[in-house]
C-alpha cells in the first residue's frame, strides 16, 4: 500500500519484540508510516501501554524475561500467527543476541538490525578490540585477550600502571567491572569480577584496561545500509552517568567542534565497516582530557538516548530509516552532511527513590501529568492507573528538550521536569533537576566522576528539616484547631491565622 503521497510502507505488518517505552516508540513510527503492529507481553504487563498501543498483542509467558521476552521460540509464534514480516527487538532483551537473529533469518523473517555476524563481531568485548585494532581504530590501552589468572592480571596492571580497569569480556550494563587502584586490591577484584561476570553472563572471562582519568563518555550514531553506505549523525554525550550506566546525555556534546566530530565519525564509520555493519549502531568512545579518543565498545541496535539525535537532525526518524534499510533501501548518503542543529538533553526517569540508595519503587501510577510546551518530547511507557512492575528495568520514560543553544536546552528540561508529575510512587525527578543545576553540568566541563564526586550535594536538601516542618506544621495546626474550638465554645473570635509561618521563618526553615 502506497500513502497518499506515493511513500511506500517498507513493511505491513511489524512484531516488536520489546515492551515500556522503546516499544511504544517503535509503534508510533510504525503508526505513521502505515505499517501494523504486534505486541507481545508477560503476565504482569497484561495492561502495558505497548499491549494498548499495538494493532494487537499476544501473551508470551510469566513474569521472568527468560520465560517471556527472552524466549525466542514463543516470540517466532506469535510472528508466524500474526502474519508479522519484520521484528523489531528494541533494545535489551534480544536485540544483540545472534542466535535470535539467526532464528529470524531461518524462519523467512526479517530483523530490524545487523546480522548475526555483526553482532557476534562486537558482541564480545576482548573480539571486538581485536577487530577494531585490525581495522586501525584506537582502543583503549589494555589486553588483547581475556586474562587467566590473579598472577596474569597482577602482571599485565604493572605494564599497564595503575588504576586499572577489570571487565567482562561477554559484558553489559557495568556487570563484571571494577577499578583498581593498586596491587594489593587486584586479587580480590580480580575473583569479584570474574565472580559477578560468571553470575550475569555465565561467562566469567575477564579482560584488562587502563583505567582513563577523568575521561568522558562521546559515542557517534551511526547507519549503514545494504548497498555499502556508512553515515554519521554526530555525536551524543553521556558523561553524567552513575555507576557507569548514564542518565543525562546531550548533543552536541560541549566539548567536540566540528573537527572532532568529523574525525570522531569517520572512525566510527570504519568500525562500522570493519563488521560488515546494517542498519543503526552506536560506537562508543572514551575521551581523555587532551581530547584523544578511544573505542569502547559499539552497541549492535538502537540506543535509548537516540531521540536527542532525532532532535538536532531536523527530526530525522531512526526507526523509519532502520525499517526501511531492513527493507533493503539505500540511505540518503546526504545524511551525515548536516550539522546538528541547535542542542537536545535527555533525562531518564526512574521509579527509584535517590534518597533510599536509587531503589527501585514499584507500584500503582495514580496521578501523572505530562509536560508538554516549546521543544519537549516526552518518549514513555506508562499512563495514570498502571501499575509499574518490579520485574524488569525501572526507567518509565525519558524526558527531552531541545533549545537553540545549550542554556535554553537546559533551562526547557528543567521547566518540562518542573511539570512532569507522577504520584503513587517515587521517582528521580527532583534529583533529575538538581543533577541539571549543578554548577558542574552548566558549566559543561564535566566528566564520568561527576554525579560520584557531587553525590551528596544531589541529595534532597534538608530532608530532616522538611521534616521537622511538617511535625511543626502539624502541631501548630492541631494547637490552633483547640485554640478555636476553644474559642467557639466560649463565643469568643477565632485566632485569625496560624502562626506556622513565623514560626518556621523565626527557625530558619522557610527555605
Ligand atoms: P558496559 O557495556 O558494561 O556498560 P562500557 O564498556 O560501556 O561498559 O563502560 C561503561 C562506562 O564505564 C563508561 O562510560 C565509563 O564511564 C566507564 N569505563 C569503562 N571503561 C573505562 C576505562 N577503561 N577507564 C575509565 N572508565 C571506564
Amino acid at each position: 500500500m502506497s500513502a497518499s503521497n506515493g511513500y511506500q510502507r517498507p513493511f505491513s505488518k511489524v512484531l516488536v519484540a520489546n515492551r515500556g517505552e522503546i516499544a511504544v516508540r517503535v509503534m508510533r513510527t510504525c503508526r505513521e508510516l502505515g505499517v501494523r503492529t504486534v505486541a507481545v507481553y508477560s503476565e504482569p504487563d497484561r495492561a502495558s501501554l505497548h499491549v494498548r498501543y499495538a494493532g494487537e498483542a499476544y501473551p508470551i509467558g510469566p513474569a521472568a524475561s527468560s520465560e517471556s521476552y527472552l524466549r525466542i521460540d514463543k516470540i517466532l509464534a506469535v510472528a508466524k500467527k500474526s502474519g508479522a514480516e519484520a521484528i523489531h527487538p528494541g533494545y535489551g532483551f534480544l536485540s544483540e543476541n545472534p542466535e535470535f537473529a539467526t532464528a529470524v533469518k531461518d524462519a523467512g523473517l526479517t530483523l530490524i538490525g545487523p546480522p548475526a555476524s555483526s553482532m557476534i563481531a562486537m558482541g564480545e568485548k576482548t573480539r571486538a578490540r581485536q577487530k577494531m585494532i585490525a581495522a586501525g581504530v584506537p582502543v583503549v590501552p589494555g589486553t588483547e585477550a581475556a586474562i587467566e589468572t590473579a598472577e596474569e592480571a597482577l602482571a599485565e596492571a604493572e605494564k599497564a600502571g595503575y588504576p586499572v580497569m577489570l571487565k567482562a569480556a561477554a559484558g553489559g550494563g557495568g556487570k563484571g567491572m571494577r577499578r583498581v587502584d593498586d596491587a594489593a586490591e587486584l586479587k580480590a577484584a580480580f575473583e569479584a569480577a570474574r565472580r559477578e561476570a560468571e553470575a550475569s553472563f555465565g561467562d566469567g572471562r575477564i579482560y584488562l584496561e587502563k583505567y582513563l582519568l577523568e575521561p568522558r563518555h562521546i559515542e557517534i550514531q551511526i547507519f549503514a545500509d545494504s548497498h555499502g553506505n556508512v553515515v554519521h549523525f554526530g555525536e551524543r554525550e553521556c558523561s553524567v552517568q552513575r555507576r557507569h550506566q548514564k542518565v543525562i546525555e546531550e548533543t552536541p556534546s560541549p566539548i567536540v567542534d566540528e573537527a572532532m566530530r568529523e574525525q570522531m565519525g569517520e572512525v566510527a564509520c570504519q568500525a562500522a565497516r570493519a563488521v560488515d555493519y546494517l542498519g543503526a549502531g552506536t560506537v562508543e568512545f572514551l575521551v581523555d582530557a587532551h581530547r584523544n579518543f578511544y573505542f569502547l565498545e559499539m552497541n549492535t541496535r538502537l540506543q535509548v538516548e537516540h531521540p536527542i539525535t532525532e532532535m538536532v537532525n531536523d527530526g530525522v526518524d531512526l526507526v523509519k530509516l532502520q525499517l526501511e534499510v531492513a527493507a533493503g533501501r539505500p540511505l540518503a548518503t546526504t545524511e551525515s552532511t548536516r550539522l546538528p542543529r541547535g542542542h537536545a538533553i535527555e533525562a531518564r526517569i526512574y521509579a527509584e527513590d535517590p534518597e533510599q540508595g536509587f531503589l527501585p519503587t514499584p507500584g500503582r501510577i495514580s496521578y501523572l501529568r505530562v509536560p508538554g510546551g516549546p521543544g519537549v518530547r516526552l518518549d514513555s511507557g506508562i499512563y495514570a492507573g498502571w501499575e509499574v512492575p518490579i520485574h524488569y528495568d525501572p526507567m518509565i520514560a525519558k524526558l527531552c528538550a531541545r533549545g537553540p543553544d545549550r542554556e535554553t536546552a537546559i533551562a526547557r528540561l528543567d521547566r518540562a521536569l518542573s511539570e512532569l508529575e507522577v504520584t503513587g510512587l517515587r521517582t528521580n525527578v527532583a534529583w533529575l533537576r538538581r543533577v541539571l543545576r549543578h554548577p558542574t553540568f552548566v558549566s559543561g566541563h564535566y566528566d564520568t566522576g561527576f554525579l560520584d564526586a557531587a553525590k551528596d550535594e544531589l541529595l534532597a536538601p534538608d530532608t530532616d528539616s522538611l521534616h521537622e516542618v511538617a511535625m511543626l506544621a502539624g502541631a501548630i495546626y492541631s494547637q490552633d484547631r483547640t485554640r478555636r474550638l476553644a474559642s467557639k465554645a466560649l463565643g469568643a473570635r477565632a485566632p485569625e491565622q496560624s502562626n506556622w509561618k513565623n514560626e518556621g521563618r523565626r527557625r530558619g526553615l522557610s527555605r
